[in-house]
């Protein structure tokens, strides 16, 4: 039995995901035809009260689109130095829309309103880049699965109203937020111009992310996802896998954050743990005291088939998901309160 708790993406289609993927009735979606797609970007605009959504094959794209979007070669960003968009997409944003990235250094990937005040360039100081787009992470990945509370994102809506700055939401683990807080997807529709949602972290599929926006804002991505070679035939299979994973994998998110919970309160009475992190949803990052190596701690794990994550800096990260079970929770509560 491996039990990797390195992301939430490593899970596999469930046998039931599988049979609704199977039974999928598909189309050309470049040509608008896909019938399950459609039936996926439908479902998912309704859920947030957006008006219109745009399948993609990762969320990378999805995040992507929207920096296209809403910027103009030589333009700003705002967004966390720890942001997604700015370490983990290959340069992407410089890359695809000539745009630069303006670092705040907010806490646990989440920046305050005032930050984001700061961070803005004043627009007619024509010698630095004008801001044009505020990136917003919720869950915050780098930032151990913290989420923001409503009210500082309806700040910074604020903040970027009076500053005529976009306001996009990289939502890869929105889910995760909603259930931990109990949100509801339409408070964040209500909020920005764009959200990027992914289907193949916690809720299990093995491919895909939505983009929502307005009809306007669509009808240009569709564009842009088609230059950056996103357009998909019978994407309909895939969907069908996104379509299955809202209907039941959504709730179950809970079992992710109680056992994140209860791996946190046993490391955190072990001798060899320095500090963890507080938890809020499927991500803990711990560290060990500094007479203990981590990278023979992620090797001793890997003798018991316990696989997690090192970030560097003496940083441990666990991520708890749908294929880690009840069964190997109980055998990773014990090797962890068994290492020495
Ligand atoms: C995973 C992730 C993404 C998108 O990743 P893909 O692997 O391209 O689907 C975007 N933002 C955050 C915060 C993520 O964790």
């Amino acid at each position: 039995m491996e039990i990797n708790l390195v992301s939430d993406t490593v899970t596999r289609p469930s046998h039931e995901m599988l049979q609704q993927m199977f039974r999928a009735k598909v189309g050309d979606d470049v040509y608008k035809q896909d019938p399950t797609v459609i039936e996926l970007e439908e479902t998912v605009a309704n859920l947030f009260g957006m008006e219109e959504a745009l399948f993609f094959p990762s969320g990378t794209m999805a995040n992507q689109t929207a920096i296209k979007l809403h910027t103009q070669p030589g333009e700003e960003l705002i967004c966390d130095k720890w942001a997604h968009v700015y370490n983990y997409e290959g340069g992407g944003a410089a890359f695809n829309s000539g745009a630069s990235c303006k670092l705040v250094d907010g806490n646990r990937g989440m920046m305050t309103a005032a930050q984001v005040t700061e961070a803005i360039n004043p627009p007619d100081f024509y010698h630095s880049p004008l801001s044009s787009l505020v990136c917003i992470e919720n869950t915050t990945n780098k930032g151990g699965g913290a989420c923001y509370e409503l009210q500082t994102l309806h700040d910074i809506k604020e903040v970027c109203n009076q500053n005529n700055l976009k306001y996009h939401l990289d939502g890869a683990r929105l889910w995760n937020a909603l259930v931990a807080k109990k949100q509801h997807p339409t408070q964040f529709g209500q909020l920005f111009d764009t959200i990027s949602v992914c289907l193949s972290k916690g809720l299990g599929a093995p491919v895909g992310s939505v983009l929502l926006g307005s009809h306007g804002t669509i009808k240009r991505a569709l564009r842009v996802r088609k230059m950056l070679g996103g357009g998909m035939r019978q994407a309909g299979y895939l969907a069908a896998a996104g379509l299955y994973a809202l209907q039941n994998n959504v709730g179950r998110l809970e079992e992710d954050h109680r056992r994140a919970k209860e791996l946190a309160a046993i490391l955190q009475q072990q001798p060899y743990v320095d500090t963890v992190e507080p938890v809020e949803t499927n991500i803990l990052i711990f560290s060990l005291k500094p007479q203990y190596n981590e990278a023979a701690f992620v090797e001793k794990l890997k003798q018991k088939s316990i696989f997690i994550s090192s970030l560097g800096k003496g940083k441990l990260r666990i991520v708890t998901h749908l294929d880690y079970k009840e069964v190997m929770h109980q055998y990773v509560l014990e090797a962890f309160s068994k290492m020495v």
